[in-house]
């Protein structure tokens, strides 16, 4: 009698081991729905870069821009997130994220460039590729041609048609998204083009920029309202980025007014870490 007494002691105790165990694997592959560990993050930084230029390029040509940094700046920060171990995701993840799809680790970055300038292309992608990093870069539809110009550090270029295709073949990491299709300029000093358009021109905007296969949208300057957030919900946008109030992104932010964070050309390390420390 005793010795059955024992053994189920012993086996009772054999399966609260298991248990345990089986559960401790169950929260370290971490990404179940509704298990969401105490690791997974609650939001996010998404980091947004303008033009990046040489050295040389900035100091003799932009040296007061501060939507002009450095190209080497940017290649320093990419090196301390890849030896500090954080992912970097794209929009389209972000949105897996935010809709409480996926969870991510509290090392986990955005990484996104407005305006489509050619540098993203020449220049960031070479550093993007080295550390296997994704990142969006968000292009102005009227800007994009048939073929991308080749590099001239003197010149101003935009990312073409050409080079979209190709990175979407070749390094799906690097996404394309939507800077608006035309709305990206002033009307009159101080007074975005977003101000003084109709929702019948919003629209139409946002359905020509779908052609390039866009799913997300930067609204130029960060500049949003209720017309063009019901826009681009009603043609199928999956969400759209802002600026202010600067801050971290979160699955509480309005889904067509996510928050990003803007690093000009004084930003280095030390920005970042401020940021990523939370
Ligand atoms: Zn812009």
């Amino acid at each position: 009698m005793r010795r059955v007494k024992k053994f189920i002691f012993m086996a009772c105790m054999l399966l609260v081991i298991l248990v345990a165990l089986n559960n401790k694997n169950y929260n370290f592959s971490g990404r179940a729905m509704n298990n969401i560990s105490k690791n997974d993050t609650d939001k996010i930084p998404i980091f947004t870069f303008h033009r990046l230029v040489p050295e040389d390029v900035k100091r003799e040509k932009y040296p007061n821009n501060q939507w002009v940094g450095s190209i080497d700046a940017f290649s320093k920060m990419m090196k301390y997130l890849y030896e500090n171990d954080y992912e970097t995701i794209t929009t389209e993840e972000f949105y897996e994220w935010y809709i409480g799809k996926r969870e991510y680790s509290k090392k986990t970055v955005l990484i996104t460039f407005d305006d489509g300038f050619y540098e993203d292309y020449y220049l960031a992608l070479p550093i993007l590729k080295k550390y296997n990093f994704k990142a969006t870069s968000f292009l102005v539809g009227s800007r994009i041609a048939g073929i991308t110009r080749p590099y001239d550090k003197n010149k101003t270029g935009y990312i073409g048609l050409d080079v979209i295709n190709e990175v979407r073949e070749s390094y799906p990491n690097m996404q394309f998204q939507s800077h608006s299709y035309n709305m990206h300029y002033y009307v009159k000093k101080r007074t975005h083009r977003i101000k003084t358009m109709s929702q019948k021109e919003l629209r139409q905007d946002a359905i020509r920029n779908k052609q390039f296969g866009f799913t997300t949208m930067a609204y130029p300057y960060g500049d949003y309202n209720k017309k063009v957030k019901k826009v681009l919900k009603e043609e199928g946008y999956l969400m759209a980025f802002r600026f202010a109030p600067y801050g971290y992104a979160t699955r509480k932010s309005d889904r067509f007014a996510i928050p990003r964070i803007k690093l000009n050309d004084k930003a280095n390390v030390d920005t970042l870490k401020k940021w990523l420390n939370y």
